[in-house]
């Protein structure tokens, strides 16, 4: 047994097979969620302490950044007048010394004591003739002697530092020495990309003897985790293409054409592009499985009723699943205006066609209303159900599926999805149009979304006004009660509620959301009506308010709705329940409070509620500075109304963890690559696994590959792909 190991191996073995690792490390490694060999292989240096640059105390200039290795001599601590901790550190390494300083870190007093040997980084300054360092990066390395000194990561809570970290690490390669890493990629990408081997990367980058060697360990390793991603994605996709039956349409008929004559604008080219891959897919013998992705207002219902009723011109039905009630009858009611006066072909009737049937399902359809939909779906006179969840319970079934858009699909799971595709009666699987007006960058989404085919409506239809975005800025009140009043314009919210007032009084409506209460739907509720009460008293005195959120009875807010589309209420007062989809072209201003507690997309979907008419639209958002990243959230909101660009600042202020989160995937395979960062990568990748895939669908001479995403890609992962 000689052969290199592969990946697959170190995931099959426990960490407890490593000497010192007793019951209690192995714990401490597990909340790490590092339990395998392969976990501790793949737990990869946060950073490098390079001991070439290292100078001494007395070589260190002035200003400038430097790293010294140096002795702890004494350790001492004060709180300042405002309750803020210092923390001193005297240091020497022989040829000199010098004092660190240290704010608001106060634990810096249990990890530095006497005697210990440290390395710091950090610009060096004089205070009062002698050297200094404020708040230095840190690193303790005990007896560690290389050139390159790889630093791990450390929790404090799981008891588990960088010198456990590099001692498992150490052990494992050593182990390993003779055999090496198999390679599973093939000579040719190796050399196409100029790659380093499996093994040289494993070793360089956790006991490199230069920087460079880390570098292209690295541009190895953010290739595999890549690759191995698009492997099992673009291979999932191609399996579902040989082996399911699709309903097939012809996209080109009468429908279609009346649909489109009758339109009172023009498509966007966007549109027509989009259009374009769509019917492509339909007029395909393979089902379509394809994502639309669209800013808030780009025109995605236009092209899911054009696709929806090219399958109804060709013999079948359609749905359209919405994930809210108020969105579904929204729905309904702008299809059913698009669609009067088109009719179908019906030889069972004396002129041969019939008007198209649209119905509407939600929670609110009475039980005879539903019977009467049911009978309808089985007789085949309602050609196109538009609903909620409702259209996936029993007794919904329709003879003859074959179109099923579902809008923001964000907000079902993969179960919902999959169960509204299988309401049909045959084999034949229907073509599906998931639709998103949540931005993910390109690359994400072939990441994502990749065994789905993606089109995106980058264009918005002209005559859009631009929204004007404002920050109103509120005081942020520390935890002691102080106020900081940085940036703080005293005259700004009363001047938000005169503006209000002002557009009121023009004619035109407002909406106000209200604190995003996430733990509570009921304290949201009441969030929700004492914000109204507040309003009504007081700023918005004299206005006609309305309060919408998600404990109002369906039927109440159905009503409130109602009167706000017909202009009889001035100011909707409501939580995130109008986040998606409301569209009532007279509301030209948006105002959130508490807009920090908000993400991004949120923010953006919300903004989209105004600027649909031809006036000038407003959105305010009301909120402290109450952290960083709200602060740099609340920033991007104002710089810019462009989803895609909102989405790459949030993938940056985030991570990559919540891009991936949405569909769990990949999740335990992207510790070295970012999404953002290694976009080229993520396409080559892309391009690599269809080319290796194209020429050796199964896998079978690849072996090694084959294994090690069946092993590392987890079990929920792949189902997750199944009934996606
Ligand atoms: P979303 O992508 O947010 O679902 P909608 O499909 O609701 O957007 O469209 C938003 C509004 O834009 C609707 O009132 C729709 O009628 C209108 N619209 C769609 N396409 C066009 C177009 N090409 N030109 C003008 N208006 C359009
Ligand atoms: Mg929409």
């Amino acid at each position: 047994m000689n052969a290199p190991l592969t990946l697959a191996a170190f995931a099959a073995m426990d960490v407890g097979v490593l000497k010192g690792i007793g019951p209690k490390r192995q714990k401490g490694l597990a909340d790490l969620e590092i339990t395998s060999l392969y976990d501790v292989l793949t737990t990869y240096p946060r950073r490098y302490i390079d001991r070439t640059n290292q100078a001494s105390i007395a070589d260190l200039s002035l200003g400038e950044d430097g790293m010294v290795m140096v002795e702890v001599e004494n350790v001492t601590s004060r709180q300042t007048r405002n309750r803020k901790s210092m923390v001193f550190v005297d240091v020497s390494d022989g040829t000199g010394r010098m004092r660190i300083t240290f704010f608001n870190q106060p634990w810096r007093t249990r990890q530095l004591h006497a005697g210990m040997t440290a390395i710091v980084f950090g610009r060096c300054e004089d205070y009062r003739g002698s050297r200094q360092m404020t708040n230095p990066v840190v690193d303790l390395v005990g007896d560690q002697t290389g050139r390159i000194v790889p630093v791990y990561p450390n929790s404090e809570k799981a008891g588990i530092g960088t010198a456990e970290l590099s001692k498992a690490v150490g052990e494992v390669l050593r182990r390993s020495g003779q055999r090496g890493f198999a390679e599973p990629l093939p000579a040719a990408l190796l050399g196409r990309h100029d790659l380093v081997g499996r093994s040289q990367a494993l070793r360089a980058i956790h006991a490199p003897e230069t920087m460079g060697q880390v570098a292209d360990a690295k541009r190895r390793l953010i290739y595999d985790e890549l690759f191995r991603i698009q492997v099992a994605l673009v291979r999932r996709k191609m399996q579902l293409a040989a082996t399911t039956v699709g309903v097939p349409h012809e996209p080109n008929g009468v429908l279609v054409d009346g649909f489109f004559a009758g339109l009172p604008f023009a498509l966007t080219s966007a549109q027509q592009r989009t259009i374009a891959e769509v019917f492509a897919d339909l007029a395909g013998a393979a089902p379509m499985h394809r994502l639309l992705q669209g800013d808030v207002g780009a025109g995605k219902t236009i092209v899911a009723v054009a696709a929806m009723l090219a399958a109804v011109q060709s013999g079948h039905q359609a749905a359209l699943m919405a994930p809210t009630e108020v969105l579904a009858e929204q729905h309904h009611a702008s299809v059913r205006e698009m669609l009067d006066g088109l009719e179908v072909a019906d030889a069972g009737t004396l002129a041969g066609t019939r008007p198209l049937g649209v119905g509407l399902l939600s929670n609110r359809t009475t039980a005879a209303g539903r019977r009467k939909i049911e009978a309808g779906l089985a007789e085949g006179r309602i050609d196109l159900l538009i609903g909620t969840h409702a259209l996936i319970q029993d007794g919904v079934n329709f003879p003859s599926l074959g179109m099923v858009v579902i809008d923001e699909q964000h907000r079902f799971g993969v179960e919902q999805r999959a169960a509204l595709r299988s309401k049909g009666a045959g084999e034949a699987v229907p073509d599906v149009l998931v639709m998103t007006a949540t931005p993910i960058p390109r690359t994400a989404a072939m990441t994502v979304y990749g065994d789905l085919d993606v089109s995106v409506l980058d264009e918005l239809p002209p005559g859009r006004t631009p929204i004007d975005t404002r920050w109103v800025r509120l005081p942020f009140e520390g935890a002691e009660g102080e106020l900081d009043l940085t940036g703080v314009d005293p005259a700004a919210e009363p001047g938000m509620w005169q503006h209000i007032r002002a557009e009121v009084e023009a004619g035109r409506q407002v909406y106000v959301v209200t604190p995003l209460v996430e733990e509570s739907a009921k304290l949201e509720a009441s969030s929700a009506e004492e914000t109204l009460v507040r309003l009504q008293a007081d700023e918005l005195n004299g206005l006609r308010l309305g309060l919408l959120h998600g404990r109002v009875p369906s039927a109440d807010k159905e009503t409130t709705m109602a009167s706000f589309r017909r202009g009889e209420i001035d100011v909707l007062v409501a939580t995130t329940v109008i986040e998606v989809g409301v569209d009532v072209p007279n509301a030209t201003v948006m105002t959130i409070l508490d807009a920090d507690r908000f993400g991004i997309a949120q923010l953006h979907q919300l903004r989209g509620r105004v600027g649909r008419g031809s006036h000038a639209s407003f959105c305010y958002l009301v909120a402290a500075a109450s952290n960083p990243i709200a602060e740099q959230r609340l920033e991007a909101m104002v710089a810019t109304t462009d989803g895609f660009e909102l989405a790459e600042v949030d993938l940056e202020l985030r991570g990559e963890g919540t891009i991936m989160g949405e569909r769990q995937k990949g999740r335990s395979d992207l510790k070295l690559a970012s999404l953002r960062r290694d976009r080229y990568w993520v396409e080559k990748a892309r391009e690599d696994a269809i080319e290796l895939l194209t020429a050796d669908p199964e896998l079978a001479d690849h072996a090694i590959l084959a294994e090690e995403i069946e092993a590392l890609l987890a079990d929920d992962e792949t189902d997750f792909l199944l009934k996606s």
